[in-house]
């Protein structure tokens, strides 16, 4: 846990999982667990990784030409790995992965016994949340629109999940609705 106030979460491919203090005083125990099986997918999945070697290769073609001119091989492609890094935490991953992060971190956090709407009310409060509050600004930076989360959410969980638990099939807003 990171001493920040802000609202964060990262996974670095390694598996180490960070989120900030900011984070864990603002979610009860089901929104923690969506919001780590969401961290945990992006590591088993290889997200990180996969972004990095897209970005490379793409990136490496263009350094090929440059370092052609330049003749200085070894240490153009170094500091473009570096700057590769930085991007990917500054931009984030493909949309694709988000959304495969949340389906998959659902199904992880509801397989583990939590509440499997834990994820989905993150999603909810980060959709209310004003773009200028500085709170939010780097997970609504570097993720897909909440809404558009949540969209895709109820697509993928529709009442597969509710059959799962045994409860009556509802939808993700009337769930939310009911805590
Ligand atoms: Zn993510």
């Amino acid at each position: 846990m990171l001493d920040d106030p802000g609202f964060n979460a990262f996974a670095a491919p390694g598996g180490y999982v960070f989120v900030t203090k900011g984070l864990v005083d603002r979610v009860d125990e089901a929104e923690l667990a969506g919001i780590l099986a969401h961290e945990i997918t992006h590591v088993t999945a290889k997200h990180h990784l996969k972004a990095l070697g897209n970005r490379a290769r793409a990136g490496l073609a263009t350094q090929l030409l440059a370092s052609q001119l330049r003749n200085n091989v070894g240490g153009a492609i170094s500091a473009q790995m570096l700057a590769l890094g930085r991007d990917l935490y500054a931009r984030g991953l493909d949309q694709s992965d988000e959304f495969d992060a949340d389906r998959t971190g659902v199904a992880l956090a509801a397989r583990a016994g939590f509440d499997p709407y834990g994820l989905p009310a993150v999603l909810q409060q980060l959709r209310t949340a004003t773009p200028d509050n500085q709170l939010f600004t780097l997970t609504l930076a570097t993720h897909p629109p909440a809404q558009q989360r949540l969209e895709q959410l109820e697509l993928a969980m529709g009442q597969r999940l509710d059959a799962l638990s045994g409860k009556p099939s509802v939808s993700v807003a009337q769930r939310l609705r009911q805590r």
